[in-house]
């Protein structure tokens, strides 16, 4: 059987930011019966360096959401703008600041969907957002009890040096594939798309895929010891800032990393997921 089987029915792609998609699962996709990708921000920073040329946040997060709707379009996939969904918003780097109306945004939308699984973003460290994506898909999936599946986008490693497409840790469960012919060039398709990232998309090799079912991370602990991604970018957060919103959150969700998940999550598929 293809070990990838699990992911190839509805599956509920959970991003931080329009081109996320492409880079990670861009050939998956297309092999699913069904693919709806959740963006769990606008992708739009409020620091004016990302949109300056676009005018405002606004309207850069309005060409961001136009090209993620044409790339989907490319493979027959499905957008939700979670942003849409929730009160306020959730802008570019700060989804680490507004988890629980994600989680609730997010709870509805997996609810509503009832996909048979979820597929998300390697908890490395990379963007914060990327980050917040994998613990709200994690958080969201297990209170479903739906198989969750991760890959990964990009990271620093212990020397500082910039890793993209593998996993900050193997486990052993690592799922490569490599994308060839038409499905290569309906991803690079996809990638022309995303005019407004052309050079953030330049740094990443669309012919690789790897994917593997979520390890249990400690999300109450930055991922790497070391000095992350955008620490080394000179963000604002910090590590230790998102593990402890996400600590914050699982303290304050009773079902989350508890025995009676099982249960919870038979709740949670009739209906009563929030
Ligand atoms: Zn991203």
């Amino acid at each position: 059987m293809d070990p990838l089987q699990p992911l190839l029915n509805k599956t509920l792609i959970v991003v931080a930011h329009p081109d996320d998609e492409v880079i990670a699962f861009g050939a998956l996709m297309q092999r699913m019966r069904d693919a709806v990708v959740v963006y769990a921000t606008d992708g739009a920073p409020r620091d004016d360096y990302f949109w300056k040329d676009y005018g405002s946040r606004e309207a850069y997060a309005q060409v961001r959401r136009e090209e993620a709707q044409r790339a989907l379009n490319v493979v027959g996939a499905r957008p939700v703008f979670l942003a849409d969904l929730v009160p306020g918003g959730l802008v570019d780097q700060e989804l680490f600041r507004s988890l629980p109306k994600a989680l609730q945004g997010l709870g509805k939308v997996m609810a509503d969907e009832r996909p048979d699984a979820a597929l998300t973003l390697a908890y490395e460290g990379g963007h914060p957002d990327h980050d917040s994506a994998c613990f709200l898909a994690s958080s969201c999936a297990q209170s479903l009890a739906l198989p969750v599946w991760e890959s990964p986008l990009y990271y620093r490693d212990k020397n500082g040096a910039g890793v993209a497409q593998k996993f900050i840790v193997p486990t052993g469960r690592e799922i490569v594939t490599q994308v060839e012919g038409e499905a290569l060039a309906k991803k690079i398709e996809m990638f022309h798309t995303y005019v407004s990232q052309k050079l953030v998309l330049d740094g990443f090799r669309p012919e690789l895929e790897q994917f593997r079912t979520m390890p249990q991370y400690d999300f109450t602990k930055r991922p790497a010891p070391w000095k992350l991604n955008y620490e080394i970018w000179q963000w604002k957060m910090r590590g230790e800032e998102v593990a402890a919103a996400f600590a914050d959150v699982l303290a304050a969700t009773p079902r989350a990393g508890k025995p009676e998940l099982a249960t919870l999550g038979r709740q949670g598929r009739s209906g009563e997921a929030s």
